[in-house]
């Protein structure tokens, strides 16, 4: 695990300590209750961050972008691809430690193709739901709360500051969005990206920052990220 602290750490100290149930009038009962609830999307920004099966899942859907890629061939010369993973250890959680990638086997040709990923995001170190998430909580969380989530991921606030630059810059100008953006009625607002496109998505739900997740595989590739880096 490349996490400071495990997540269940992370999750006991941003929990409020309740104390240990009294047989309760209304009023204490709803006391608690808002003892305990959470600024939005705190809760689910932890779930996610913390679940090992969205992690294996992520993981599965990375196999069959790979494999989809490899059954179209080479896009230079329609040489047979085959695979030729390259080691990458994410930060932020999970423990994978591969990138899949594919290479042409044409003699004359061996091109690397690199497929999208819902796991890496370009040359990103942190893991994509890790980018994707905790850039989105600067704009739904106070900022102390962003510092406690930042601190636990071992994020630099430097670098959280360049992603939310990313988002708001280059993200928004990419031929990617560009193309994409008119899929959003209304519009998405673009000065809280991408917290915006998260509440589209509905992403407190595992299947749902998934899809997130898969709409934004066509910015991870190598090939792609030449474009969103400066
Ligand atoms: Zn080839």
């Amino acid at each position: 695990m490349e996490w400071g602290r495990s997540p269940l750490v992370f999750l006991r100290r941003l929990a409020p300590k309740l104390e240990p149930s009294r047989r309760a009038c209304p009023a204490r009962v709803f006391y608690l209750r808002l003892r305990v609830s959470k600024p939005c999307g705190e809760s689910w920004c932890q779930q996610h961050l913390a679940d090992q099966e969205l992690f294996q899942l992520l993981e599965k859907v990375d196999i069959d972008l790979t494999e989809a890629a490899r059954s179209k061939g080479c896009p230079r010369c329609g040489g047979k691809l085959h695979r030729s993973d390259y080691e990458r250890k994410p930060r932020g959680g999970p423990q994978w430690d591969l990138r899949f990638s594919l290479c042409c086997g044409q003699a004359g040709c061996r091109r690397r193709q690199t497929p999208p990923s819902v796991r890496f995001m370009g040359r990103r170190v942190y893991a994509g739901l890790v980018v994707v998430l905790v850039s989105a909580m600067v704009h739904g969380l106070k900022p102390e709360r962003v510092k406690l989530l930042r601190e636990t991921l071992g994020l630099d606030r430097r670098t959280l500051a360049r992603w939310r630059q990313w988002w708001l810059g280059i993200f928004l100008e990419s031929s990617f969005w560009r193309a994409a953006r008119a899929r959003f009625l209304p519009p998405l607002c673009p000065k809280t990206m991408p917290w915006s496109l998260c509440v589209n998505f509905t992403v407190e739900r595992r299947d749902r920052l998934l899809d997130l997740l898969q709409f934004l595989a066509p910015i991870t590739t190598p090939a792609a990220w030449k474009e969103l880096v400066r």
